[in-house]
């Protein structure tokens, strides 16, 4: 598959904190990539450098295979930004704000932006520093995708976003998908992940642990078995797992034993209840999170 975008061995330090550590990563084309990790790990300075607005302390970034610098406008006007604070001129009304934008392209916006305003529900005659938080996100949405960029670059788009707006907006990132927009979306909330993300890369304390689909990911990892029973007790010395909740007749546990092994065990006793399940990857990435 073909790369859109590379990083290659990103390091950043603001004075002498390190932020992110060698990093290097590769977006293919038409994917969403969820970028994930905890407060503090280095997503937002990951982005800041890929835009050109910190300075790198050692690396490289391509984008469709020509190196991505400041001046590089060409390539950077196939780039849509929503950074995960959006501060803009608080002077400017929302038509002026997104007037100017469309200044910048030579093709023509409008039919983009009027859907995309129309959809957001924003108020175009509304002056800057007088919209709700929300409001300001919604802008900062409108104008990173109103030039139908082939790269969109979100750092926690949905924060500050109603719960029917965040669904306006997962609607309108699975139609850029389909248009085959690639989509580098940062966030730390997990549940997001799954629901949009073809594949993830998992980043703490500067240092990416890891690549891998999300289909690679459940697979990979352990079900969870609950069993009821009379003989419990039995049951768990029998099985000789590593038991996470036990009450009177119930216990849970990550399953380490060969599927037909925990059967052929089970069938000698009374079952009551028998629930295997996949993992969520909500367990799975708080494994990484701690
Ligand atoms: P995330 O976006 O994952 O929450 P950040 O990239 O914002 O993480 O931060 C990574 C690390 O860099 C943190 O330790 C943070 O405190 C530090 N950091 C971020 N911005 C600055 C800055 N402007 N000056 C000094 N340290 C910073």
């Amino acid at each position: 598959m073909k790369n859109i975008l590379e990083i290659k061995n990103l390091t950043k330090y603001y004075g002498k904190t390190l932020a992110v550590k060698d990093l290097s990563l590769e977006l293919h084309a038409g994917e969403i990539f969820g970028f994930i990790g905890p407060n503090g790990a280095g997503k937002s300075t990951t982005i800041r450098s890929i835009m050109n607005l910190i300075n790198k302390t050692k690396g490289e970034v391509y984008f469709l295979g020509e190196t991505l610098t400041k001046d590089n406008l060409t390539l950077k006007k196939q780039i849509g930004y929503l950074p995960s604070e959006v501060f803009l001129y608080e002077d400017l009304t929302v038509k002026e704000m997104l007037d100017y934008h469309e200044s910048f392209y030579k093709k023509n916006l409008s039919k983009r932006r009027k859907e995309l305003v129309k959809r957001l529900k924003l108020d175009e005659s509304k002056k800057i520093e007088d919209l709700s938080l929300g409001n300001q996100k919604k802008l900062g949405i409108v104008l990173a995708f109103m030039h139908e960029p082939k790269l969109l670059i979100l750092d926690e788009p949905t924060s500050g976003l109603d719960p029917i707006m965040q669904q306006v907006f997962y609607d309108l990132l699975q139609e850029e998908k389909e248009k085959g927009t690639t989509i580098f979306y940062s966030t730390h909330i997990l549940s997001e992940i799954s629901k949009i993300c073809d594949r993830v890369g998992i980043i703490k304390e500067g240092n990416l642990l890891k690549v891998e689909s999300i289909k690679e990911l459940q697979s990979k990892n352990l079900t969870n078995v609950t069993i009821t029973s009379n003989e419990i007790e039995k049951i768990t010395k029998e099985l000789n797992v590593e038991v996470e909740t036990l009450d009177e007749k119930t216990i849970k546990f990550k399953n380490t034993l060969d599927s037909n092994n925990l059967i052929k065990i089970l069938s000698k006793y009374e079952i009551e209840k028998l629930l295997i399940e996949e993992p969520t990857l909500e367990d799975i990435f708080l494994h990484y999170y701690k």
